[in-house]
């Protein structure tokens, strides 16, 4: 069994700006986690966790990224996002009677909305911030 050690958070920072220093777009996030495996691999050999890759990209800056993502009928309300784990924020409007109502939610950080019901995400697109 060949073993794999974890990288810490700065070497995959390191590694994501080598990466996309070479290249403007990562189609998809299983190819940004084999090109940082790749470009990490030396005498040893890393594993990274694409969830956890995911967030340090959106972090880093360095990216936009793009969501794509299935609708769903699923009605649930939701507390945190599911792209990169932060609280997400209730879109609310007016309603004629003088309340509020939710219409969905939206993430600040990594731009990921819903509606009421839910838009899973299904693939993201990586593009180096020019
Ligand atoms: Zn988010």
């Amino acid at each position: 069994m060949p073993s794999y050690r974890i990288p810490n958070d700065t070497r995959v920072r390191d590694s994501l700006v080598r990466v996309f220093s070479t290249r403007p777009v990562v189609e998809s996030q299983r190819r940004l986690k084999a090109l940082v495996e790749k470009d990490l691999k030396g005498d040893e050999r890393y594993r990274v966790g694409e969830p956890r890759l995911r967030v340090l990209a959106i972090e880093s800056g360095l990216v936009d990224l793009e969501i794509h993502t299935r609708d769903t009928t699923e009605m649930r309300s939701l507390v945190k996002c599911p792209v990169c784990g932060n609280r997400l924020k209730k879109v609310r409007n007016m309603t004629v009677f003088g309340g509020t109502v939710t219409l969905g939610y939206r993430c600040e950080r990594c731009k990921y909305w819903t509606g009421l019901k839910r838009r899973v995400p299904t693939r993201y697109v990586f593009t180096r911030r020019s």
